[in-house]
């Protein structure tokens, strides 16, 4: 059987890696080679930039975005492309399931829908924008927002197509060109938008993809002087490497990081519906979310029975799931469960391996009687586990809830308006959820606190992150 290649997309033309090397990319469902990506090399990931660069020159560095597009061109070109991803939305999410190994509705009703909708909200943000204008007697100051120029968008793998356009809509949008270096679990679906722009017309070097080790490539995208911001969305330990790069360049970043996010149920909730949201966000898409509740505090006083709830749901979520993205990666979820039982904890639900011999499955599962302190507790697994805690009162919840290095999002579940207020203002996250957990609105800030991120996404504040304002004053009469 011929195994497929996927390309670099560099100045609109499908290229190879300079040295012809490859990287065999594995369906954590099978452990079948899905296809083979370019193993790209600093040369490559130079050529890139170098095609962002030329065409963010081409538009003149004004007002003008990259390529020469006005705004009303860069919503046509967006919504073209959105357009082109619907007419081959099955391609896409079959794509995305090899690669990721999510199950094929999950990517056909959620990753590609919610993609395209990604481009057509920043295609209408494009037209959208207004800056302001004041006016002081002798003299009126006006805002110029203008593109950056060349920006790296360096994303991960468990929503690798949704990830990408949450950022590439807002870059392009606001005229700037791009280099986009997905994750080398899940390339496939970044080489078929890179085909999609080439098939719509867009200027070359507009949207660029280089494939490749993180460690490899990733270095060369965050430092080369003509990259003027970089977008990365990734484990906290990486951010760190990226940002110690970028800092003393004084670029402009941001920074999306892990979780370890509490879920906390008061005796007050509705307690069929908390059960049910709970248990999908420890264990939807296997557990790898940034945003999943993997640390569920329960008052003391329904502590029990929540806690069998929880194990049945997540029997029935064995079915749900798909595996995790690599047998790697499911070793280090292994290894957590591992340490949680040394660190004292029953393990009252999944906690095995199951399905496909060659795949990456591993069961949800639920651990109870972990001091809250512990490794387990602590750490981000990024898998189908979550710990359950009981909570004596209000400041105790609140207490858990902090007691931790992250910071990226909260859910309370609850009925009393008063507490749910009170959580809202001093649990320490970027994001709450009252009643509900992944309730996404396209216009709000997505993003996190302490060890989660620097920086917020979303509307505005990707617009505001991919431009930048230059007050013009100007004096009209002297009297
Ligand atoms: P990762 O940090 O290993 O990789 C992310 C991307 O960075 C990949 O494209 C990788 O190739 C690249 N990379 C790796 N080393 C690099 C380097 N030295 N320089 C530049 N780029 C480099 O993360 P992952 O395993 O792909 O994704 C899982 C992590 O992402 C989890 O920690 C999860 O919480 C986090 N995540 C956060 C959000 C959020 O919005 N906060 C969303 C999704 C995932």
């Amino acid at each position: 059987m011929t195994i497929e290649h996927i390309h670099n997309w560099i100045n609109g033309e499908a290229c190879e890696a300079a040295d012809r090397s490859w990287i065999e990319n594995i369906n954590p469902a099978t452990g079948e080679v899905v296809n083979l990506l370019p193993r790209s090399n600093e040369e490559d990931a130079f050529d890139a930039v170098a095609a962002a660069h030329d065409c963010y020159l081409a538009g003149g560095q004004g007002n003008a975005g990259a390529g020469g597009l006005n705004a009303a061109q860069r919503c046509d070109l967006l919504m073209a492309v959105a357009d082109a991803m619907t007419e081959r939305v099955e391609e896409i999410a079959a794509a995305e399931s090899h690669d990721s190994g999510k199950p094929y509705l999950n990517a056909l009703k959620g990753d590609v829908p919610r993609s395209i909708d990604n481009l057509r909200f920043f295609a209408k943000a494009a037209v959208a924008q207004t800056t302001p204008a004041v006016s002081a007697g002798n003299s009126i100051n006006y805002v110029l927002r203008q593109p950056l120029g060349a920006v790296s968008l360096i994303t991960p793998w468990n929503f690798p197509l949704h990830l990408l356009t949450w950022k590439l809509g807002p870059a392009l949008a606001m005229g700037n060109s791009v280099i986009a270096k997905p994750s080398e679990l899940t390339p496939t679906t970044a080489s078929i938008l890179g085909q999609l722009f080439v098939e719509v017309g867009a200027p070359e070097g507009l949207f660029n993809v280089v494939h490749g080790y993180g460690h490899e490539i990733g270095d060369a995208l965050v430092r080369h002087p003509h990259v003027k911001a970089v977008s990365f969305t990734g484990g906290t330990e990486t951010g760190k490497i990226i940002a110690t790069t970028a800092a003393p360049l004084l670029k402009k970043t941001s920074f999306e990081l892990g979780g370890k996010n509490p879920s906390i149920v008061f005796a007050d909730c509705d307690l069929a519906q908390t059960i049910a949201t709970v248990a999908r966000a420890a264990f939807f898409n296997a557990g790898q979310v940034c945003l999943c509740g993997s640390r569920v505090l329960v008052a003391s006083e329904i502590y029990d029975d929540f806690v069998d709830a929880l194990a049945e749901q997540a029997i029935l979520y064995r079915d749900q799931i798909g595996p995790l993205v690599s047998r790697e990666h499911r070793e280090k979820v292994i290894s957590y469960v591992e340490l949680a039982k040394q660190e004292g904890g029953e393990i009252i639900a999944g906690g095995d391996t199951y399905g496909d011999e060659n795949g990456a499955f591993f069961e949800p599962t639920v651990i109870i009687g972990l001091d809250h302190g512990c490794r387990t507790v602590q750490e981000e697994i990024f898998g189908p586990v979550l710990t359950v805690h009981p909570f004596d009162g209000d400041e105790h919840a609140l207490e858990l809830a902090n007691d931790t290095d992250f910071g990226l999002a909260s859910s309370v579940f609850t009925s009393n308006l008063q507490r749910a207020h009170h959580f809202a203002e001093h649990i320490q996250s970027g994001m709450v959820w009252v009643n509900d957990w992944n309730l996404r609105d396209l216009r709000v800030p997505f993003g996190g606190m302490k060890q989660s991120g620097v920086g917020r996404e979303g509307g505005e504040y990707s617009m505001s992150f991919f431009s930048q304002d230059r007050n013009v004053c100007v004096r009209y009469n002297y009297d």
